[in-house]
């Protein structure tokens, strides 16, 4: 097991910070704590939780240039993305301390005399979440919020890979005045502390977003003291461009949904399938688009698309493109690569494939990369077949100005969040998640604070 780890830099290679490791025993005090702190926190009014919400959330925006700049230094993502990361995240908080104040009950009419039936709900309890390093400020307050908001406790370990933000938006919401105790921190390596999370019995809840894999046995390990879960897992978001589609908004759109965050995002276009009589005129045009990108340090003004998280990263990228290579596939721009072997440095040119066939990884398997693979299709029910072709089922989208065929698009596809002429669905208010392996539950909106919440049921009898 290790004690400390370096927190790099992707764009420099420069180390930012060594963090210490919790030890097994720290952890389970911070877990005693979130545990003792529960029996008074969900006590709290939720109007006073409501306001320390958003006095947390006015915190993060008087620190935004700073937390900005931690994001960009430890994930690389251009410096605006930061931006507007911060303000997504605390958009969640903005609207969890409102939907505090509106976790109703209900009285149920009964079937019997002289009896009352009540409903209640109640906060579930000591919340543990582990989140991943693409998203480190909102992936947190998607989560922390709703928890915090229902009178839960809560306690995070971040990726190591980016621990500073999630540091600094803890200490924000102590000085806020939510109680120390009430919202923590732990670090360490992901397999150690998942099973402190999953083996303690003081944990009612995991909350995690990450891959597939690193889900499934959070579920399986949580199954022995029955804690609920929800996941937010990996995707494939498949892009259906119909032969009605108008091509410039489908070209804009795409650009936005696959290379935000160097296409580092488990909601990106990993499958990009066009009409094929509008191919050409498709790909030529986002091909001209993808060229105009700019590859670089994300404190850098210019640019556009910031490094690959880390070498592990790069490598499973590179290999995509070489597997495409290899079988057929066209490379229309990109494929071309900045490494610094010193300093672990890995850049990656947008990267555009035609001539992709479903034989490819880069067709089922996460790239979570800046490349597009195209592929054709001449019926629309054989582009869906594509689209479900995949044990995920998190984002995927459609470009049609056809309200038919529209509809029938969104009636068969089978995704939990669908973009129609819309490359960026995401909100705090809408329900974030995904159906078969992308997931269990849902994040962002009203269905996002149920997972928080416990029912319970009086019955008055003898009135
Ligand atoms: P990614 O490939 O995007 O890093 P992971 O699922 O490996 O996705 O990581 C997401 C989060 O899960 C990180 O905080 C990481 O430390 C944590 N993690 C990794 N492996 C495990 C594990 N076996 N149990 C619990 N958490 C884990």
């Amino acid at each position: 097991m290790i004690n400390t780890f370096q927190v790099k830099n992707p764009a420099t290679g420069k180390n930012m910070s060594t963090v210490t490791c919790n030890s097994p025993e720290e952890i389970k005090q911070c877990l005693q704590k979130g545990h003792d702190a529960f029996k008074t926190w969900k006590k709290t009014t939720a109007h006073k939780r409501s306001h320390l919400l958003l006095k947390w959330s006015n915190l993060i925006q008087k620190h935004k240039m700073d937390i900005a700049k931690i994001i960009t230094e430890e994930n690389g993502k251009p410096l605006a993305e930061s931006i507007s990361e911060v303000d997504y995240a605390t958009s969640y908080i903005d609207w969890y301390a409102e939907e505090a104040k509106r976790i109703y009950g209900r009285v149920i009419p009964t079937h019997d005399e002289g009896k009352r039936l009540i409903v209640s709900k109640h906060p579930i309890g000591l919340v543990a979440a582990i989140t991943p390093w693409n998203f480190p400020a909102a992936m947190m307050t998607r989560k922390a919020a709703p928890a915090l908001a229902t009178g839960c406790t809560f306690i995070i370990k971040p990726a190591e890979e980016t621990p500073l933000t999630t540091i600094r938006l803890i200490e924000l919401a102590h000085e806020a005045g939510i109680p120390a105790d009430v919202i923590q921190f732990v670090n360490g390596e992901g397999k150690s502390v998942g099973e402190i999370f999953t083996g303690s019995d003081l944990i009612r809840k995991i909350t995690f977003t990450g891959s597939t894999p690193v889900g499934k046995s959070l579920i399986k390990a949580s199954a022995d003291t029955v804690k609920s879960v929800t996941m937010e897992l990996g995707g494939h978001a498949p892009v259906i461009i119909t032969k009605d589609a108008d091509i410039d908004m489908a070209v804009t759109q795409t650009i936005i949904t696959k290379f935000r965050n160097a296409g580092q995002t488990c909601v990106c276009a990993n499958r990009i399938i066009v009409h094929e009589s509008i191919i050409n005129e498709f790909s030529r045009k986002l091909v001209d688009k993808a060229k105009q990108l700019v590859v670089g340090n994300g404190l850098d003004k210019n640019t556009d698309i910031g490094p690959i998280i880390n070498e592990v990263s790069y490598k499973k990228i590179v290999h995509h493109i070489n597997d495409a290579i290899e079988k057929g596939a066209t490379v229309l721009t990109g494929a071309n690569y900045e490494v610094d072997n010193e300093n672990k440095t890995f850049f990656i040119h947008p990267t555009v494939l035609t001539d992709v066939t479903d034989n490819m990884k880069i067709m089922y398997e996460e790239t979570f990369g800046p490349v597009v693979p195209l592929i054709t299709f001449k019926e629309l029910d054989e582009a869906i077949e594509i689209a479900n072709n995949t044990p995920y089922g998190l984002a995927a989208y459609f470009f049609t100005n056809n309200y038919k065929v529209g509809n029938y698009l969104f009636d068969n596809l089978d995704y939990g969040i669908i973009g129609w002429n819309d490359g960026a669905p995401s909100a705090a208010h809408v329900p974030f998640g995904g159906m078969k392996e992308s997931g269990l539950g849902r994040e962002g909106g009203i269905e996002g604070i149920e997972p928080y919440l416990e029912t319970k049921y009086l019955s008055i009898g003898n009135l």
